[in-house]
């Protein structure tokens, strides 16, 4: 008797792990106002990831867009039910995992994927994503780190006007160009004044706004994970 192919069983293991990462092929479900961007979030070049492929932690050699995550896995995963919310519209990741046969998965991993540019059409927001990047990159963070111990306070303040600079940005263009708060980790990646605790590290706020970098209490290391 022919053996019967294995098949799916809709358990759900897959979308409570993790969440996709978006291909330059998922450019519509966005364009099109399918997944809207408050359900996104960037993972920058040089942040730390967790990598579910690789099954360690290391830092993203590129950016990537991600679907937001919570306590039971990719945002869109309704537990009860067992469902995907955007089942029509899912990624192609989403499209092609099937953890038993995972060769559609790695050809769809394998093409390029969809960057903050390939969306943002706005020209100023576009040129503030840029800035951002330069003026906030993970590799300048960690330049600076680097040398907290040759040139003490120098240094800290540099990492300051960094975390500082990624904060009061966010802030403006939420008020003078009206971008939705929700956007922001779509725009300009996850606010550094908390991805800051992958080194150890958290941003205390003094009564008078300033920032005090310290030691952080709970120091989990890399928890970004990435299918
Ligand atoms: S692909 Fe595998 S883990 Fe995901 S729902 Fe199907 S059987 Fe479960
Ligand atoms: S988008 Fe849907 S199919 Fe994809 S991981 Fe999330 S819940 Fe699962």
């Amino acid at each position: 008797m022919k053996k019967e192919a294995p098949k799916c069983k809709r358990c759900g293991k897959c979308c409570q792990s993790s969440s996709p990462v978006f291909h330059v092929s998922d450019l519509p479900l966005v364009a099109n106002n399918h997944i809207d961007l408050a359900y996104l979030y960037t993972i920058r070049k040089g942040e730390y990831v967790w990598d579910n492929i690789e099954r360690k932690g290391k830092k993203a050699s590129k950016e990537f867009i991600k679907i937001r995550e919570s306590e039971t896995g990719c945002f869109f995963y309704e537990d009860e039910k067992k469902a995907c919310r955007i089942y029509e519209y899912r990624p192609a990741q989403c499209k092609a995992l099937f953890c038993e046969d995972t060769r559609d998965f790695f050809r769809v991993y394998r093409t390029p994927r969809l960057t903050r540019q390939d969306i943002v059409k706005d020209t100023v927001i576009s040129r503030l994503v840029e800035e951002h990047d330069i003026r906030c990159s993970y590799e300048e963070l960690e330049g600076w780190l680097s040398r907290v111990e040759e040139l003490g306070e120098k240094a800290v303040e540099e990492i300051i006007k960094l975390l500082r600079f990624d904060y009061e940005l966010r802030r403006l263009v939420r008020e003078k160009l009206k971008v939705k708060p929700e956007h922001l980790d779509f725009l300009f990646g996850r606010p550094m004044i908390n991805t800051i605790k992958h080194y150890g590290l958290e941003v205390k706020r003094e009564k008078d706004g300033s920032f005090l970098l310290t030691i952080a209490q709970d120091c989990s290391g890399v928890t970004v994970p990435s299918k």
